[in-house]
């Protein structure tokens, strides 16, 4: 459900202008799983409208939880049966984060992504983007979790500048004040750095958080891992990152997943410096250090010993780096670790 369907139903249903603003309310700030709880439509119109405007155009296929119950996994099922999934974690007390897909599958194919090894299957429209979290504000509601959903970020199955129309429309919803009224701040979009869309998100969305999945700073390297890397290798990234930050003034997160004997030597923080220092100005960049979430890839985790050198060599040269934890391991809802492959 979003504001351009709510507008539909008005218009469909002949229903006066003021129900839209009590569907909102209903559906948006209270997230109502059922027109039953929208007592101010009446009776036979709920009814109706539940057989034919369900809330959500995705359902719940499949939901798994982590022994730590600070990740969720949910497989959703779309209109045309294809599954995609989606994570609900809890990265801090109180704080959730929904971790939401843009595609089905990915045409990316980064070697060390689960996702990647599905290739693209289709795009998601910017309702079916959307609806992943309004599930998980329904999710939060009807298990009775103290607490709100706090972050959205686009680094779930899909490349979501390969999808940028969609996702773009997606961002204005969840910015939208009558529907899911979520600031700019809190929405991250994470890409594997598609470079027009780097310049648009710049001039459209200055204040949403963007990530670029880096995972190596010198060019045969990624592009080994990243094919996307010979389109538009790392000189060109760090144009279109120099001028993000030109407009923005806002922090950039590189995302490094560090591989056991593959990115994880001090050469290659060298370099991962060396790239930093190409972008104006590195000060606002971050490094996000990732241990690998082993797939069924045949790269291997670097250790833990490695990944804490790899870090404080970054600092000692000025590059602010932190070593992310890792939610979800347990039930295949880390990073680089959602793919549904047997999709019907
Ligand atoms: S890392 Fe991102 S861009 Fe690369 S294959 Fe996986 S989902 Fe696609």
């Amino acid at each position: 459900m979003d504001s351009e369907r709510i507008e539909k139903i008005i218009e469909e249903y002949g229903l006066q202008k003021f129900r839209a603003n009590q569907m909102k309310d209903a559906i948006f700030n209270k997230s109502v799983s059922s027109y039953d709880e929208i007592s101010t439509l009446k009776k036979d119109l709920r009814e109706k409208l539940k057989v034919e405007q369900p809330l959500l155009c995705l359902e719940e296929h499949k939901i798994f939880k982590s022994s730590d119950k600070r990740t969720y996994k949910a497989l959703l099922k779309l209109e045309d049966g294809r599954i995609i999934e989606s994570v609900l974690m809890s990265p801090k007390p109180d704080h959730w984060t929904a971790c939401i897909s843009s595609q089905v599958g990915c045409a990316m194919a980064c070697t060390f992504c689960a996702t990647g090894t599905m290739g693209l299957l289709r795009n998601l429209s910017s309702e079916e983007i959307s609806d992943q979290v309004l599930f998980w504000r329904q999710f939060i509601q009807k298990n009775g979790i103290d607490a709100r959903l706090n972050n959205v970020v686009y680094m779930g199955m899909g490349e979501p500048f390969h999808n940028k129309t969609k996702v773009f429309n997606s961002i204005e919803e969840l910015k939208n004040p009558e529907t899911f009224n979520m600031g700019s701040r809190h929405i991250s979009v994470s890409t594997s750095g598609l470079l027009k869309p780097i310049y648009e998100m710049a001039e459209r969305f200055p204040q949403v958080n963007l990530a670029i999945s880096l995972h190596a700073a010198n060019d045969d390297l990624r592009t080994g891992m990243m094919p996307v890397n010979k389109t538009f290798p790392l000189e060109k990234l760090a144009e279109a990152l120099t001028f993000y930050l030109d407009k923005t003034n806002r922090k950039i997160f590189l995302e490094y997943i560090l591989l056991d004997n593959e990115n994880d030597t001090l050469k290659h923080a060298d370099e991962l410096v060396d790239f930093a220092s190409k972008v104006k100005p590195s000060k606002l960049l971050h490094v996000n250090l990732i241990v690998y979430n082993q797939t069924d890839s045949s790269h291997r985790q670097a250790s833990r010993e490695t990944a804490t050198r790899f870090k404080d060599y970054l600092l000692d040269k000025g590059v602010s780096a932190t070593i992310r934890k890792n939610l979800g391991r347990d039930i295949d809802g880390a990073c680089g670790q959602l793919a549904v492959l047997d999709q019907k």
